[in-house]
């Protein structure tokens, strides 16, 4: 802990040199101690102190420390630290908005995430500081690398929203985002379709390849047909060898037409096997949403018995239902 932490009144009980060295030292001593990277400035803005941690987060190179290390600290020049951050920053605009937000409102709370061109994310909180007497003297901001916990979150939220086999979006992630999208395509008068696919005579290659292999025909026609969708477009495994696309921003006629180059793709899609080569198709179904409908389900009920007469008018086919 650098030993430039800004002078205060001290209680007349803690006035003898003693007691105040060893307040002061203790003070340091927490600040040190502490896992998260603290920098002290004072009410002009100037920087008075920092732990190691603060160093370590920010990664600031050590002849960027020159000037406000120990003894040489009072108005020492803030700018290569501040240069230094703002370096690492993803959106610095954005930041320096906010830090001059908060030195002219020193009331204000702050607690934000800040995202770093490494990758990084770190969590800031800061305070305002004041004596006794309620006097402004500064500020105390905290950081902590809060990367791994960022990671763990997305990596969670990626396993509650996808099949763990495919990789496509699960069934429950599809009707959270397409019930929003109907929300959205109602408010503004856009289109909305859905595609159902369901593989033709999957129970067929399961017995004649093994079960497994029916797994890799799942992976391979998942594979085939995220190659061909937008990335607004959400394609989920509703279950078994069923899958549905969500079509945003498309009418009947353009989800007919993805509808079709999407059977074409699968039907060309070729899985190598030792014994050959393994090829699979399927039939599907298109609705589009009418006005009428008040959630997906509608409309994927007319997906539905448009498969049904895919299915019927012979497979490796598409068929709508307006
Ligand atoms: P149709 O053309 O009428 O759709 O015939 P089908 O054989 O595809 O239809 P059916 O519903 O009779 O068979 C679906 C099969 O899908 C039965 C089931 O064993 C298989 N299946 C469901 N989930 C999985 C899975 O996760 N892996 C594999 N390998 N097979 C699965
Ligand atoms: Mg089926
Ligand atoms: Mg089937």
């Amino acid at each position: 802990m650098k030993k430039y932490i800004p002078q205060r009144n001290m209680p007349a009980k803690l006035v003898s040199v003693g007691s105040y060295e060893l307040q002061r030292s203790l003070v340091n001593a927490v600040i040190d101690a502490s896992p998260e990277g603290i920098l002290v400035v004072d009410e002009h803005g100037i920087i008075v102190s920092h732990n190691q941690q603060f160093v370590e987060i920010w990664r600031i190179p050590n002849d960027r420390l020159r000037g406000i290390e120990p003894d040489t600290a009072v108005g020492a020049d803030d700018q290569p630290i501040l240069s230094t951050v703002l370096e690492r920053v993803k959106d610095p605009q954005t930041f320096l908005a906010r830090v001059k937000l908060l030195y002219d409102n020193p009331q204000l709370k702050d607690h934000c995430e800040i995202e770093l061109k490494d990758g990084r994310t770190l969590e800031r909180h800061s305070t305002v500081l004041r004596n006794d007497d309620g006097e402004y003297l500064g500020r105390v901001w905290f950081f902590r690398d809060i990367s791994t916990q960022k990671q763990t979150e997305s990596m969670l939220r990626d396993l509650a929203h996808h099949d763990p086999l495919t990789g496509a979006s699960n069934r429950r992630y599809f009707f959270e985002r397409a019930n929003q999208e109907v929300a959205r395509s109602k408010r503004s008068s856009t289109p909305l379709s859905v595609a159902e696919l369901d593989i033709d005579f999957f129970k067929q290659i399961n017995d004649q390849n093994g079960h497994a292999i029916g797994d890799e025909v799942l992976k391979s026609l998942c594979n085939a047909s995220l190659d061909l969708l937008r990335e607004t477009d959400i394609f989920a495994r509703l279950g078994g060898e069923e899958f549905a696309v969500l079509l945003p921003d498309t009418n009947l006629e353009g989800a007919r037409c993805l509808a079709e180059r999407l059977r074409q793709a699968i039907a060309d899609s070729k899985l190598k096997l030792n014994s050959g080569i393994l090829s699979c198709t399927v039939s599907i179904g298109v609705a589009m949403l009418k006005p009428a409908d008040t959630c997906i389900e509608d409309c994927l009920l007319r997906a539905d018995s448009a498969l049904y007469k895919a299915k019927h008018n012979g497979r490796n086919r598409v068929e709508t239902e307006a």
